[in-house]
């Protein structure tokens, strides 16, 4: 098949993906409750995994095919040895990089950071109390994390905060963290709970985008300030009117974003997944290793690509907890 390659990251619905998000790693430090199932998660042998060189390749070619950003993600991304060379390679590629970390192991990583012009990182913390910390994470690394992010915000980098949201968790912090916003111009961002395999989802423990506001709207009636979201956000947008950050709400479950995906992801093992919710994968790495074009498999999986949430698209469907373990857990998709 003869693919021009400037249509190849296009789907059925007009929607053209420039943002690959690479997932480094199936392993982490934490065990998040909403991420990690309680047993863990067999993990894939290394010899099935992407190494460092082939994270490079992979990368290039989606980069010709028109992919302007690049997300490391995981598992936690820099629990991988060769963290920095993966880095430094992709960095020579003309596209912004962003990463997403739980903060344990990434202050030993701002000079090489900086080095390779990242000027921005995503921290996830859901809580900021020590023991709910340990609640979440399974881990006392509270304070690692905590003072990781005061660190990486003094050295001038755009702080991004992920908070997954849990319903009588820390959805009474919702006020705290905003108020981190008011001296740090940084950004919090409140992420809707979403159902994976093995992570005990359920609607209950929803807190939604319109809980989120009428709690903000109560403790700030005069000063909520909606914010012009970019053109693929996945986040809705706001500020306290004086506030030097602003805050964000990820509402993948009760107000999907869908419309303007540009997303798509790799996982460790090198496998395709054109949704985040979407159960099924095409496998890039074997025919890579085989020396043959990806090209073709790349556009198949974006023409397989539901209108929305991976075919997900009512919320009887979304409840329905058969369809999360025909995906695979977050940890292993790599968020
Ligand atoms: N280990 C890194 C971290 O925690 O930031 C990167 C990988 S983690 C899978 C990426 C993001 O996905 C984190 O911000 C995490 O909170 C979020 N996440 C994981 N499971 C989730 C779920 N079930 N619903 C919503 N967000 C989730
Ligand atoms: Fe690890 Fe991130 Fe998942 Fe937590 S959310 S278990 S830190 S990959």
């Amino acid at each position: 098949m003869n693919i021009d390659s400037k249509d190849i990251l296009t789907d059925n619905f007009g929607r053209k993906h420039t943002y690959l998000r690479i997932s480094l790693t199936e392993k982490c430090n934490l065990r998040c409750t909403y991420c990690m199932p309680a047993d863990g998660i067999p993990l894939t042998a290394k010899k099935h995994l992407m190494t460092a060189e082939e994270i490079y390749k992979i990368a290039t070619e989606f980069v010709r095919f028109g992919v302007t950003k690049i997300r490391l993600t995981g598992g936690e991304p820099m629990v991988r040895k060769d963290f920095p060379l993966i880095l430094e390679q992709l960095a020579s590629l003309p596209v912004e990089i962003g990463i997403t970390t739980n903060g344990i192991l990434a202050d030993r990583h701002i000079p090489l950071l900086k080095e390779n012009k990242i000027n921005s990182i995503t921290i996830s913390i859901d809580s900021l109390q020590k023991h709910k910390f340990e609640k979440i994470t399974r881990r006392n690394e509270f304070e690692k994390v905590w003072n990781t992010i005061q660190k990486f915000h003094k050295e001038g980098f755009k702080v991004k905060l992920n908070i997954v949201l849990i319903k009588n968790f820390n959805e009474d912090e919702i006020i705290d963290f905003i108020n981190l916003t008011k001296d740090q111009d940084i950004i919090v961002r409140f992420i809707e709970f979403m159902p994976f395999d093995g992570n005990q989802w359920n609607m209950d423990k929803l807190v939604s985008l319109q809980e989120i506001l009428d709690k903000v709207h109560y403790n700030f009636p005069l000063q909520l300030k909606r914010l012009t979201d970019l053109p693929n956000d996945t986040s809705k947008n706001y500020k306290i009117e004086g506030y030097k950050g602003s805050f964000s709400i990820i509402s993948s479950v009760t107000n999907p974003f869908c419309d303007s995906c540009n997303r798509i992801r790799l996982t460790a093992d090198g496998k395709l997944k054109n949704c985040l919710f979407s159960g099924n994968e095409f496998s890039i790495l074997e025919p890579f290793r085989a020396n043959k074009s990806i090209s073709s498999i790349i556009q198949e999986a974006l023409l397989h690509k539901f209108a929305a949430r991976g075919g997900m698209d009512t919320s009887e469907k979304l409840k329905n907890p058969e369809l999360h373990t025909k995906n695979r857990s977050m940890i292993s998709i790599g968020g």
